[in-house]
């Protein structure tokens, strides 16, 4: 698994004088590319290799570019909900990913923070999911969150679409 500048040097995958700007990119945005991945890339140039392998231009911020295009930072109230529509809300419990898409557009988000919630963040995102789906009653909410806490892998919540 190649996560940093350095194992990209050493896999051929980028030249030695683009270290230092991928340290940077790496540390900005997450990098992951498994080895099934990586005997898939034939050169850094085609189309599996753009897709995995990070490119100093990943910083550029244009002139009118929004740091926060889709809004994810201004509509999430609590960490790991965006809550776009009144009556929906996206529970983020896992904020990690097996390989980092270079055009990921969550990539602000997924991979630099650790990518888990803390028990308190996951309790706090799922009060907020179950009342988006309409489960006001404190029982309900109640098993929601037990739910959640305990089955964090078999969402959507119980009574609530995917
Ligand atoms: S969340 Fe999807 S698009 Fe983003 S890095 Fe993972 S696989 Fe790629």
């Amino acid at each position: 698994m190649i996560r940093d500048a350095a194992g990209l040097v050493a896999a051929g995958l980028a030249p030695e004088h683009r270290r230092a700007a991928l340290e940077q990119v790496g540390a900005r945005y997450a990098v992951a590319i498994p080895s099934a991945m990586q005997a898939l890339i034939q050169d850094p140039a085609d189309p599996i290799g753009l897709q995995f392998i990070p490119h100093p231009d990943e910083l550029l911020l244009a002139p009118g570019e929004d740091p926060d295009p889709i809004g994810d930072d201004a509509l999430s109230p609590v960490p790991g909900i965006v809550h776009r529509y009144a009556d929906r809300a996206l529970l983020k419990p896992l904020l990690i990913c097996p390989v980092y898409c270079r055009f990921c557009f969550r990539r602000e988000h997924v991979g630099p923070d650790g990518g888990l919630l803390t028990e308190a963040d996951m309790r706090a995102a799922l009060v907020r999911a179950a009342e988006a789906a309409g489960k006001n009653d404190a029982d309900e909410v109640a098993a929601c969150i037990e739910w959640g806490l305990s089955n964090p892998s078999s969402f959507p919540l119980p009574g609530v679409r995917a």
